[in-house]
């Protein structure tokens, strides 16, 4: 049994040493104490079924105890920065990502969260194309540094910064966007920012595939495929964000944009990729990659023995437990039941996403799709109180986001959907 403080004096303690702008989602926040695959106990020993793991940051499991023993293994022998000598787990990690990637995607720099894979991400982009304008979605999220933060386009996660030549383009978003799902016409936007925002020229456009924070907004199709040429046309380079639809998650896919048809110049990913443990990466070409040796360029922890441990580990889960195959099943059949229960409650507006990356967005008119903010709070706590955790975000906040690991069975399903459906018939 959890024999460390209760949750009131991490409370108090947090309130006093911690920064003052964290958040969380519940009236008492639980104190978690253990994590097993797809569950979280607090400090009672109660057992949540997780289906939010850390914001998609637990892909194949909590504590999965392969991924422990490699952590632990390689911390016994040998935890160190990459940068001056030879070691042969951040080359397997490197070349094990290489071969999940399509085209000529093969050159991989390390990172130690997404913030970082997509600053280096955009300014690679700046440094090959010569430019410094770089294209970026309305409701994106790419991380809370200068550069990512001009990119993320929530006012919620912005502040005052110099926005740097980001120019941020309409939405594809089915549901809220102004001109539906029809792709090819939010892509004419971002031709317009090409041709009336700047020389002409650009470094780049970045985006998610299926945006996390804000609320599991699927691109609409035909989208992507448009504006990679658009973007190409006039000298930039394609980023993918895949910090949160990568990594199996989609499914159908392995990443997000291989569902849209594309291959980018550049992908970025975190979270999932060390299941819990610091670790991001870029990848790109070995042509686009060079421009990174007209200086030094190090990051000292980024890609350490440790963490790329872990990473291979994921890989080795992924494949041998097929939690892609999983995601795909398993999100097909909770999409299919959360459909069945937006018949059910009429507060429930949209039901989308792929694979174990889905969203249930609630409004209070489903004509005016006014957000309805309130309710999903108490939704969210009564949920809490029946044993499960779900994730919410969306620029107003009234979307579940379901992000489970990938482990997440039919049969958990079943009681997550029963679950929110108790809760629903309670508002
Ligand atoms: N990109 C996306 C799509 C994200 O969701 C996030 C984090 N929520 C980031 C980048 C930034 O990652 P990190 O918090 O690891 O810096």
């Amino acid at each position: 049994p959890y024999e460390g403080p209760a949750a009131a004096e991490i409370l108090r303690k947090r309130a006093e040493f911690l920064s003052p702008s964290l958040f969380h989602f519940y009236k008492n926040p639980l104190n978690i104490v253990e994590g097993k695959m797809q569950y979280l106990y607090d400090e009672n020993g109660r057992r949540y079924l997780d289906a939010f793991a850390g914001i998609a940051t637990v892909c194949c499991g909590h504590c999965h105890p392969e991924v422990i023993e490699a952590i632990t293994d390689q911390t016994k022998r040998l935890q160190h920065s990459t940068v001056v000598y030879l070691n042969h787990v951040i080359t397997d990690f490197a070349e094990a990502l290489a071969s999940k990637m399509p085209g000529n995607l093969k050159v991989v720099f390390f990172t130690n969260s997404g913030t970082e894979a997509n600053e280096l991400a955009m300014m690679i982009a700046r440094l090959y194309t010569g430019c410094h304008d770089v294209i970026s979605l309305r409701n994106s999220y790419h991380g809370n540094a200068a550069g990512t933060m001009g990119a993320t386009a929530q006012s919620n996660w912005k502040f005052n910064i110099i926005q740097s030549g980001v120019h941020h383009a309409q939405n594809p978003d089915p549901y809220r966007g102004i001109f539906g799902s029809d792709g090819e016409k939010y892509a004419r936007d971002v031709e317009e920012i090409i041709d009336f925002g700047t020389s002409g020229h650009v470094a780049g456009f970045i985006s998610e595939a299926i945006q996390g924070v804000g609320g599991i907004v699927e691109l609409a199709p035909g989208y992507l495929p448009a504006v990679y040429k658009s973007i190409r046309k006039a000298g930039g380079l394609c980023i993918a964000d895949e910090v949160q639809s990568g990594f199996a998650r989609p499914g159908s896919h392995f990443w997000g944009f291989e569902a849209h048809g594309v291959v980018p110049d550049i992908v970025t990913m975190a979270k999932g990729i060390g299941n819990g443990i610091p670790l991001g990466a870029v990848v790109t070409t070995r042509e686009i990659a060079n421009v990174l040796t007209r200086r030094s360029y190090f990051n000292t922890f980024g890609g350490n023995p440790v963490c790329t441990a872990a990473g291979l580990a994921v890989l080795r889960v992924l494949e041998r437990e097929k939690l892609q195959e999983n995601a795909f099943v398993v999100g097909n059949y909770l999409k299919n039941r959360l459909k069945h229960l937006q018949e059910k409650h009429s507060i429930i507006g949209d039901v989308r996403g792929r694979g174990l990356m889905l969203g249930v967005e609630l409004v209070t008119d489903r004509e005016l799709k006014t957000p309805a903010k309130t309710e999903i709070l108490h939704v969210m706590e009564q949920m809490k109180e029946m044993g499960v955790l779900v994730g919410k975000g969306g620029y107003y906040g009234n979307v579940f986001r379901i992000t489970p690991p990938l482990c997440f069975t039919k049969e958990d399903s079943d009681f997550f959907v029963d679950v929110m459906d108790t809760a629903l018939a309670k508002l």
